[in-house]
């Protein structure tokens, strides 16, 4: 599917108006490639989250979750292979000092034709420095992926938890990166959230627990509503694959600017785990009861970048009415999956008097201790101003009070995408809200 002229620069401008994505420091100007998330943004990170854990972590019997620092013990990044090769091949251009990534493709200078250096090898993670005297041994970096987290953790989190192979450890959490090509909104940005799992298995099995964790990433994201003509999987060819890799499948999106990754699955073999046990000294096997043997599992891992998938959503559900389908041309809806958006009901009084507005309260309060999300009462402008107002955050029920409301104890609840109203019992609300949820 075609994007429209002006799509990118109209879902931008919509999601900084209506509160989900902010430019860091942006009344001192911005700070670059940067982003902070508003109340709506942060709504629909948290629901994404939480599908994200209760799908991998709390359905399954399998995989525990974890939370590592930040700040990473630069002997991890040694062993790991990051301190010597977590590079990109940098130019910069002599006349305005722009750099660029030598492998990208380089755009052409305003008032010049760039003139490029020879390029060099920039290394991406960022450097700090712990205590009080800034010296080689103090030194440490925020880390450039979750990953390290969980192999260092194996043992702890495989004796603490009695895992047995196959098992795995989920972590969510903030990665940086000092990517040189920067652009295209929160894309590649330098500060990022990734969704990771370490999936440990029996050496001989990986080929098979790669298959399916490629399938079950592509089974989520579609899910979650990203699927179609803009999706597709594409197995990295021998030549391209991290050193430390066997295979890996990245899932992409079709965005404005190209097909871009999103997610991958990688299988990153033993070379982690024995990079750790080689460094530390520690032993990072895990002991087969059954066959009386040592194993050095190998590493499945499916990771998913937050932001990059929470643009790929709003992109996905952004969605302009040609006028043909309830609402007037031009209208913008935004299709999330209910129960991703950011807020799952709003409650409408129809007028602000003759006790309307206090019925409307009653059962916003009843709908917040359900906890079925996050809910909003509105009583300015018409209906239909109100209606149009949730469209655009993507709100799948709107319930509106009316005058028979308090002789039949009942509400109006309008669905966002079928624009369906159907009568039901306040008694019922919570319960009806809920069932329509699970559904998805
Ligand atoms: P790219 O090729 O786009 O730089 P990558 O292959 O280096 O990405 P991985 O190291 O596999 O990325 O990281 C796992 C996931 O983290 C990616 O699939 C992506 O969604 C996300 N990610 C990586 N770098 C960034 C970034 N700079 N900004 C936002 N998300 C990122």
């Amino acid at each position: 599917m075609e994007y429209p002229k002006n799509f990118m620069e109209d879902l931008v401008s919509l999601a900084k108006r209506r509160g989900f994505v902010n430019q860091s420091a942006e009344i001192y100007g911005g700070l670059q490639s940067s982003w902070d998330y508003g109340p709506l943004g942060s709504l629909l990170r948290q629901n994404l989250k939480r599908e994200w854990m209760r799908r991998f972590v709390y359905r399954r019997s399998d995989i525990v979750p974890i939370e590592s620092t930040l700040l990473t013990k630069r002997e991890v990044l040694q062993a790991s292979g990051h301190e010597a090769g977590f590079t990109d091949p940098l130019v910069e251009c002599k006349v305005c000092h722009q750099r660029f990534r030598a492998d990208h493709d380089i755009p052409e200078g305003r008032d010049h034709k760039h003139n490029l250096t020879e390029a060099r090898q920039f290394n991406l993670m960022f450097k700090t420095t712990l205590g009080a005297v800034e010296d080689e041994g103090s030194l440490a970096y925020f880390r450039p992926e979750t990953a390290q987290g969980m192999f260092v953790n194996f043992k702890f989190v495989q004796e603490a938890m009695r895992m047995k192979l196959p098992f795995g450890i989920a972590q969510i959490g903030k990665a940086f990166r000092n990517e040189i090509t920067l652009g295209h909104f929160i894309f590649r940005t330098l500060e990022f959230e990734q969704a990771e799992i370490e999936y440990f298995v029996m050496p001989a099995e990986a080929d098979k627990h790669f298959d399916y964790w490629v399938g079950e990433w592509q089974n989520f994201f579609a899910d979650m509503g990203i699927k179609g003509d803009r999706v597709r999987l594409r197995p990295h060819d021998k030549d391209e694959l991290a050193h430390y890799a066997k295979a890996a499948t990245d899932i992409e999106y079709k965005f404005h600017f190209g097909w871009s990754e999103l997610a991958g699955v990688a299988n990153r073999t033993d070379y982690d785990l024995k990079q750790h046990i080689e460094h530390s000294g520690k032993d990072l096997s895990w002991f087969n009861e059954e066959a009386k043997e040592k194993v050095t599992p190998y590493v499945i891992e499916p990771t998913l970048g937050v932001d990059r998938l929470f643009m790929a959503l709003l992109v996905q559900a952004y969605h302009v009415s040609k006028g043909n389908d309830g609402r007037k041309d031009g209208e913008v809806t935004l299709k999330l999956h209910p129960r991703l958006a950011p807020v799952t009901a709003a409650v409408f009084p129809l007028v602000k008097k003759e006790g309307l507005p206090d019925l409307a309260h009653e059962i916003v309060a009843k709908l917040r201790e359900s906890e079925i999300g996050f809910v909003q009462y509105d009583e300015s402008g018409s209906i239909g101003r109100r209606y149009r107002r949730q469209d655009e955050i993507g709100t799948p029920y709107c319930i509106t009070v009316d005058f028979e409301s308090k002789d039949d104890d009942s509400v109006t609840v309008r669905h966002r995408d079928s624009l369906k109203q159907e009568r039901v019992k306040i008694q019922e609300l919570v319960n009806y809200l809920q069932e329509l949820l699970k559904t998805y």
